[in-house]
């Protein structure tokens, strides 16, 4: 476990000298100090940026040889797969074959993004029909810049994937911060970069807290473009900051995403999703479909459904075998959670299933899978996003009120339906106020397609090519075509 900075190609001690302590969610035992990076380290880093993105080799390299640099990464963290993975979670609880699969996708989108800087420089520009024939045009994408990367713990080396790939492949220069509760596999990307030869000063990676380090890269008058993921309340923070200076921005925040159930789907396959789509990685995922809307003659059967099953979900380290569900990732998260539930009560909701400590569990941040049913459409738990294992359950007349219902939130990040009838499912799909739908499932992602929301979910949209052109500039040159030589 790193105790240093990784600025300009370097391991630096910060500044101010200062550490903050990283705990492991199972154990609560304090596991490392991590160093603790504040507003000079963030200047230091985004100057060794901007002298790395305006004199430095890295945008002015081809397409073909960011390329190579992204897929011996790529190769890199594949090779430390299993050291990542326990890094991964230790650091935030999740269980370990979840983390396997997160270092996977992370070289993935490494590999994904390879593929596009090598594209790149088979369409350098692109000439524009103009309809006044004595002038032509021509555009071309170059990179914003340097760029900040301001990230949350739920998936810790993947979210800085998401942002750092498609970064580099753009050209971009970057200043890395990830959350003060997962700093672990953020400091291994700086020796794992280091390794692959990327040139000093392209990726800076600084730890600490949010208003030490996140706020000071957020306000950084050196930035081009602030990269966010995270809270609402962060998120509208960073977009004052970058106002400032009219910095580019994209936003990735919160979510309080439906799923609904029509009475023909399959019960087994709509539990099994509906799990999958609120218990992974502890419900800490800002796409899960913790509002889940169900036909009035399935209700009472997928709830019995869904309570007995929550009840068998295996619960504890994430490094013991058959893991299903780990510990929240802090004592924070752990209180906020238990809090909304006790609210969601008060305001009338019964707890169908968990809602507590499970038995034995006495240590570590552990929280049974819960669901929750008879609340009221205003009930807190119904309209704020929990970011734990917790899912609302209600049902619904007609297709014309599981819209409405769905519809019915200031969030629109992700929104499921199911059922047999395709035509259906696909005209509630497109009756979603939502970036990401899914139809018969619930969560898989694929590094090809966009990820991003509507509304107070956010703003921009990150993997596939959508992801790229956040980290690029549009040209366009306008020639007046005289027939005089030139
Ligand atoms: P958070 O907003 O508390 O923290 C996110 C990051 O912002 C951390 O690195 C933190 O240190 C930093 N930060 C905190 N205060 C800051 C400030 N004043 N200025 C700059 N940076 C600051 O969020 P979190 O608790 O880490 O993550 C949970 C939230 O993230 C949830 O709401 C969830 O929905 C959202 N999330 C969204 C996505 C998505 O793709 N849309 C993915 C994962 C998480």
């Amino acid at each position: 476990m790193r105790e240093k900075l990784f600025i300009d190609g370097r391991w630096v001690s910060p500044a101010k000298g200062g550490t903050f302590e990283v705990i492991d969610p199972a154990s609560e035992a304090i596991i490392h100090r991590a160093p603790a990076g504040t507003a000079d380290d963030i200047d230091l880093a985004v100057r060794a940026a901007r002298q790395a993105f305006d004199h430095g080799p890295w945008p002015r390299m081809t397409g073909k040889q960011r390329a190579a640099v992204l897929r011996r990464i790529a190769e890199i963290i594949l090779e430390r797969k299993q050291e990542l993975a326990r890094l991964e979670v230790m650091d935030n609880g999740k269980p370990l074959p979840e983390a396997v699969w997160d270092i996977e996708d992370t070289a993935g989108c490494f590999s994904f993004y390879a593929g596009l800087a090598q594209e790149m420089d088979a369409k350098p520009e692109e000439v524009i029909p103009l309809a006044e024939p004595r002038f032509s045009a021509k555009v071309v994408q170059e990179p914003v810049g340097v760029a900040g990367a301001i990230i949350p713990w739920n998936y810790p080396l993947l979210m800085a994937s998401w942002k750092v790939a498609p970064a580099l492949a753009a050209g971009c220069t970057m200043v890395l911060k990830p959350s003060e509760l997962t700093p672990l596999t953020a400091l291994e990307l700086g020796a794992i970069v280091e390794q692959a030869g990327l040139p000093a000063g392209v990726l800076n990676i600084v730890t600490g807290l949010g208003p030490d380090a996140g706020q000071p890269l957020s306000e950084h008058p050196g930035i081009d473009k602030i990269a966010f993921t995270g809270s609402v309340p962060t998120g509208a923070k960073i977009m004052a900051a970058a106002a400032r200076d009219i910095k580019n921005v994209s936003l990735e925040l919160g979510g309080k995403s439906p799923f609904v159930v029509f009475a023909d789907s399959d019960i087994d396959k709509a539990v099994e999703w509906i799990m999958f789509g609120i218990f992974w990685n502890q419900g800490q995922v800002c796409s899960a479909t913790s509002r889940v809307l169900v036909e009035e003659s399935l209700y009472p059967a997928l709830l019995e459904r869904l309570v007995a099953e929550a009840a068998k979900i295996k619960i504890g380290n994430g490094l013991d075998d058959g893991t299903l569900l780990g510990p929240l990732v802090s004592r924070g998260q752990y209180e906020k959670v238990v809090a909304a539930i006790e609210r969601g009560r008060a305001e009338g909701a019964t707890v169908a299933a968990g809602g507590g400590r499970p038995p034995g569990l006495n240590t570590g941040y552990f929280l049974e899978p819960t669901v929750m049913t008879d609340m009221a459409e205003d009930n807190f738990v119904w309209r704020e996003e929990i970011f734990g294992p917790v899912v609302c359950v209600k049902s619904f007349r007609d297709e014309a009120e599981a819209i409405r219902m769905s519809n019915d939130s200031r969030f629109g990040l992700a929104a499921a339906v199911m059922s047999k009838d395709r035509a259906r499912a696909e005209r509630v799909a497109r009756a979603f106020r939502a970036g990401i739908v899914w139809i018969n499932c619930s969560q898989p992602t694929f590094t090809e397609a966009p990820w991003g929301g509507y509304k107070q979910s956010g703003i921009g949209r990150e993997l596939g090519r959508w992801g790229l052109s956040n980290y690029l500039e549009t040209k366009q040159t306008t020639t007046f075509e005289s027939e005089e030589p030139w």
